[in-house]
């Protein structure tokens, strides 16, 4: 191990401390294989420390008045704005996206942070006045105490961003197991709410795998998991945590359908298309992967392989690059044999991105825009989430059988239709069973006044990241039903019925 590199710490009780671990991983430039920090699988001694330390801080953190919460998160999104350039730089250098993705990476994430200081106008009760004699009934919506959240590479900044100030800012404390492959970015925005003022033990790290991420499924003081990152994992996260009696959500794979009817406007849909698709390298769990193109827009294809023939692939800081590296060698490897597995199971390949030539970054993990027409479900590059630059394209004669197709596919993170029709994008809105649909909006991510909605296999549990279903998640709904009497009001006597009088 080498003593030079900076090694991640743990967050505990308010102090940043080393872990006492042996086990430690490299977090690696994926654009260099530059070895840029090490990150420590936490013990368990460590994970129960930090539970123990979140389950003190709640008895005060969830009395603290709402407006001392909220005003944290004015103070945590003025300094995420002043730090945007340099969150990004980390984020790029240890992720692989190009600068401008990394900014917008660290900005959706922001907004979140924005939502959390309005948490005075979002987690407000009901009150029904009057409902019998002097009885009102009301409701609570109380924090639930210690939460917890897992997070996914491919979006350091933004995911964890999702989770830990909407769990705070409704009183609970919290737990962030950030991803082992890229934590520095989540590290500084972490050292940033600590700044803005959020209190010891309120919000506390631990670093690891497996192994980490079952103890926190495990524990019997974590009252609600959140989880964003693969379907494999998330099911087990999602089967293990809610055995332990929690509440869990988990956001996960996706293989999203962008349906291109042939009187869309061309040159929009095309430059749309290429953009979602190899934006990020194709590392977007709302990655537009999947075109079906629609009768005549068949003969489009043409035009999108030269348009994506055009983007620039290298490391992300540097100019005008428009894709950058994939995150490991390992998912390098990866999707260049799904690529193989496509030619192999007849699809044809209208455009071969691998082993682009970066000059300067030969080591890098870069795979170019790649493009297959005739694909069919059954082949692996339909039935898999490819998690890269790659972009499989179907075939239909009808929007009817578009909708079927995208419907019979397992996913149902995002979708999107192209059209100029309002008849058809209204028809698809409502019969496509996808929880987040684009009308001409090629990655329709909602806004967080919204909640993220994935639907089906791309989603266990009932109620989404940010947003209002967040405020729900977070909480537990408690209603009080009260009676007072006016002093001189006669009793009823003794009432031996449900009812209430
Ligand atoms: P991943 O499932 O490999 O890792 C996610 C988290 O789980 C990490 O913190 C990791 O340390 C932990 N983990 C890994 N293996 C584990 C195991 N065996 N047991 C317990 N925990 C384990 O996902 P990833 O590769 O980091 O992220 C990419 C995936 O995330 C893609 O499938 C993508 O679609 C999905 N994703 C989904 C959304 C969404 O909102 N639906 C958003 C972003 C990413």
């Amino acid at each position: 191990m080498n003593a030079e590199l900076p090694r991640m710490s743990l967050l505990i009780d308010g102090a940043f401390v080393e872990s006492t671990t042996g086990t430690w991983k490299d977090i690696v430039n994926p654009a260099t294989q530059q070895v840029l920090g090490q990150v420590p699988f936490a013990t368990l001694d460590e994970v129960n420390r930090a539970v123990a330390a979140a389950r003190e801080a709640f008895k005060t953190w969830r009395k603290t008045p709402i407006g001392t919460r909220a005003r944290i998160f004015l103070k945590y999104q003025q300094l995420i704005r002043e730090n945007i350039g340099e969150l990004a730089a980390i984020l790029t250098a240890e992720q692989g996206k190009t600068l401008p993705d990394a900014e917008g990476d660290v900005f959706r994430g922001l907004e979140v942070v924005e939502h959390a200081a309005a948490i005075g106008n979002l987690q407000l009760g009901e009150l029904a006045n009057n409902v019998a004699n002097g009885v009102d009934t009301y409701s609570l919506l109380q924090p639930l105490g210690v939460c917890a959240g897992i997070t996914p590479f491919n979006f350091p900044a933004m995911i964890p961003l999702w989770m830990f100030p909407m769990a705070i800012a409704t009183g609970n404390t919290f737990i962030l197991k950030p991803s082992e492959q890229d934590p520095m970015v989540t590290m500084r925005l972490v050292e940033l709410a600590l700044e803005a003022g959020i209190p010891k033990g309120v919000l506390n790290v631990v670093h690891g795998g497996e192994e980490v991420v079952n103890a926190l499924c495990d524990h019997p003081d974590i009252k609600a998991v959140s989880f964003v990152g693969s379907t494999r994992v998330g099911t087990h996260v999602y089967q293990r945590a809610s055995l332990a009696g929690k509440r869990v959500q988990c956001m996960m794979g996706a293989k999203n359908h962008a349906v291109v009817l042939p009187d869309a406007n061309k040159e929009q849909t095309l430059n749309a298309m290429a953009g979602a698709a190899f934006g990020a390298a194709g590392q977007r769990c709302m990655a537009a992967s999947t075109m079906v193109l629609v009768g005549a827009a068949r003969e489009w294809i043409p035009e999108l392989v030269a348009k994506a023939s055009t983007l620039k692939v290298g490391p992300g800081h540097a100019k005008g690059i428009d894709v950058g590296p994939l995150i490991s060698t390992t998912a390098c490897a990866r999707v260049e044999g799904l690529i193989e597995s496509g030619i192999n199971e007849g699809a044809k390949l209208e455009l071969d991105g691998r082993k682009p030539q970066v000059e300067g970054y030969e080591k890098g993990n870069f795979v170019g825009p790649t493009i297959f027409s005739g694909v069919k479900p059954g082949m692996r590059i339909y039935d898999e989430e490819i998690f890269g630059p790659v972009l499989i394209i179907l075939e239909v004669d009808t929007l009817e059988q578009a909708i079927a197709l995208v419907n019979a596919n397992p996913n149902g993170n995002g979708t999107a239709v192209f059209t100029q029709s309002g008849a058809a994008a209204r028809k698809f809105q409502e019969d496509i069973d996808v929880g987040q649909v684009g009308i001409n909006v090629p990655i329709p991510v909602p806004v967080p006044m919204f909640s993220f909605t994935g639907s089906r296999g791309s989603k266990l549990g009932d109620l989404g990241p940010y947003g209002k279903q967040v405020v729900l998640f977070y909480t537990q709904t408690k209603t009080v039903t009260a009676r007072w009497f006016d002093d001189d009001t006669l009793s009823h006597g003794v009432n031996t019925t449900i009812s209430l009088k």
